[in-house]
């Protein structure tokens, strides 16, 4: 073959299958830097290249956002259902998490945020507690040790298995009254969810839990007396507001309150925070799970967007901020949930192999300073590791 000819084959080739890969020896084999002059100035030829960045940032805030239930393709059906774009892609790092619990591949959600907010594997049903049933030091209580300013938000009952596990220690997630009383071993500063009959019409015992945190310097407002939009936390004040009698409604019926919390509870705590340590925020999208369960792709979508929108104002507040790591993800999956053939953007038709959580891997998508340290593949556990790292409690 004519010289001529085959180069043309093999850049054609190249355009199609790729280029061989370059010779190793530019990698290898690259000078060593040379140390600049002690006089003068670099030689006008000096290749630019930029000093690498070594300073281990870290970030100051910490939020933590947890869509329940939402795997990949609730992510995609909420995406291809909201105009093609998501908040969520606005995430510079992408990682996945292994969710599986200490007694089952499929975890719960009691489980699953326990190894978020303790960093250990336990059973499912668990609270803040250990496979033995023993309490577990959780990352809201190392926060409060060290005088940083916390925040829970959900659009469950405060008192379910997810927020609860950040802030309550027991054996069983069920056992609401039990874990109502745990909000008063510590010193919460926001958390905006339903239950207030947990607090304020126990049948377990007399006690009257909004009066106990009244004396306690906290404001406990609730929907039926101020809408979202009416509320004015004071600052100087611990501030709780309760969403439901029990379980908030679905989006879709009206609840309307976790993107104006959202954008609201970043603020509180950073103004909170008057010794600047820095605050943690968990806040909850709660009912994805729920949609999940009940093999209901149009709730399914419906709450992925409205936790979506919450994400958005996070981000609002991060970027402004600049010291603050967004981390987002899912304690499982919910509804072995996929998106079938026949479906158009826009429209999507979903079906379900379960009104269960399945065992697959979980996206976590971080954003700020210390993003970098979520991407790959890791056991659920290193979320809480990593933030205990980037808070540096040790
Ligand atoms: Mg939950
Ligand atoms: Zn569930």
């Amino acid at each position: 073959m004519d010289k001529k000819v085959s180069l043309l084959i093999f850049c054609f080739s190249c355009l199609f299958i790729g280029c061989p890969p370059a010779p190793t020896d530019t990698l290898e084999t690259a000078p060593p830097a040379t140390t600049a002059p002690v006089t003068g100035t670099a030689p006008a030829t000096a290749p630019e290249i930029p000093a690498p960045d070594n300073r281990q940032r870290r970030p100051k805030n910490i939020i933590l956002m947890i869509g329940d239930g939402m795997g990949i393709s609730q992510i995609t059906a909420g995406m291809y259902s909201n105009g093609n774009r998501l908040n969520l892609e606005r995430f510079p790092v992408i990682g996945l998490h292994k969710s599986y619990s200490s007694d089952n591949l499929v975890t719960d959600s009691a489980a699953g945020a326990t190894a978020f907010s303790a960093g250990v594997k336990t059973y499912n049903g668990a609270i803040g507690v250990s496979r033995d049933t023993l309490p577990v030091v959780t990352i809201l209580e190392l926060a409060e040790a060290a005088g940083l300013p916390t925040g829970l938000v959900s659009t469950s009952s405060i008192v379910h298995a997810t927020p609860a596990s950040f802030i309550a220690h027991n054996r069983y997630r069920k056992n609401y009254e039990e874990i109502a009383a745990d909000f008063l071993k510590t010193e919460v500063d926001l958390f905006i969810g339903g239950g207030a009959r947990y607090f304020n019409r126990r049948e377990s015992d007399t006690r009257n839990l909004v009066r106990e945190l009244q004396a306690r310097n906290y404001l406990v407002e609730n929907f039926v007396e101020k809408d979202i939009q009416e509320i004015r936390p004071d600052v100087s004040k611990n501030y709780a507001y309760l969403t439901a009698d029990s379980e908030p409604l679905p989006f879709a019926q009206g609840r309307d309150y976790l993107v104006p919390a959202a954008a609201m509870a970043p603020g509180f705590l950073d103004r909170r925070d008057t010794k600047n340590r820095g605050f943690f925020l968990m806040i909850e999208g709660s009912q994805i799970d729920w949609g999940g369960h009940a093999n209901n792709s149009d709730y399914i979508i419906s709450e992925m967007i409205e936790f979506d929108n919450a994400i958005g104002e996070v981000l609002r507040f991060a970027a402004a901020d600049g010291e603050t790591l967004v981390i987002i993800t899912a304690d499982h999956e919910t509804g072995g949930y996929a998106i079938q053939s026949g479906s158009k953007m826009g429209e999507i038709d979903g079906a379900f192999t379960s009104d269960y959580h399945t065992a697959d891997l979980i996206p976590v998508f971080a954003y700020g300073p210390g993003a970098e340290h979520f991407s790959g593949i890791f056991e659920n556990t290193a979320i809480f590791d990593q933030m205990k790292k980037l808070f540096a409690f040790d």
